[in-house]
């Protein structure tokens, strides 16, 4: 039988992150002045660098070793919900406050302004699940912090936070605390 990892027949060359940062578009002042938003919709239109990427975020594991891969809303779904179908693993949705139908757990963290909250549903994961928390990009760390925060509050075992990108000059790793990180694209 043809091996199906670490390469999938639908993906005959990886991509290099370097060939992933060139597609990440800059678009200056938005949502608001000063912010450099990295859009990461041409890496998803691009069959080759969105599987590339994934084959990236989930390198240290094979299926079996991830119970859940939990994304946070709203562009960590796309990227952790492909991850778990990689990976044999459930997917289990972060999500803003006010968006999920069933009881939650909440945790605020700081914005730059005034302060968000997150949420995750009380039964997302067992305890002890072995966990892989996948965002598209980290900046201060707040969001991912909080995410982390809720897993390990259900009893999940952090085994890896995955970024596309990481905004290394806004410190975001302190914020999680030694939890093991993989950034495929650091500016
Ligand atoms: P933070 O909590 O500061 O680490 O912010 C991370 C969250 O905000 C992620 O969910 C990102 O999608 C989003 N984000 C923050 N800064 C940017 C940026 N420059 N470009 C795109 N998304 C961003």
């Amino acid at each position: 039988m043809t091996p199906r990892y670490p390469t999938s027949p639908m993906t005959p060359s990886h991509p290099t992150p370097a060939e992933i940062e060139k597609a990440i578009r800059n678009v200056p002042d938005f949502p608001k002045p000063g912010i450099q938003f990295k859009d990461i919709t041409p890496v998803l239109a691009d069959a080759r660098l969105f599987s590339g990427a994934i084959d990236l975020l989930t390198e240290k594991f094979r299926p079996g070793d991830v119970d859940a891969v939990v994304g946070i809303d709203a562009r960590g779904f796309i990227f952790a919900a492909a991850a778990a179908t990689h990976l044999h693993a459930g997917f289990v949705p972060v999500r803003k406050k006010g968006k999920l139908p069933y009881q939650t757990h909440e945790q605020d963290y700081a914005l730059e302004y005034g302060h968000a909250t997150i949420a995750i549903h009380v039964d997302a994961l067992h305890p002890g699940s072995r966990v892989l928390l996948i965002d598209d990009l980290l900046a201060t760390g707040g969001t991912a912090a909080a995410a982390a925060d809720l897993v390990e509050k259900l009893g999940g075992k952090i085994l890896e936070v995955g970024f596309l990108i990481e905004l290394s000059f806004l410190n975001g790793r302190e914020k999680l605390k030694g939890r093991p990180i993989r950034s495929l694209v650091v500016y």
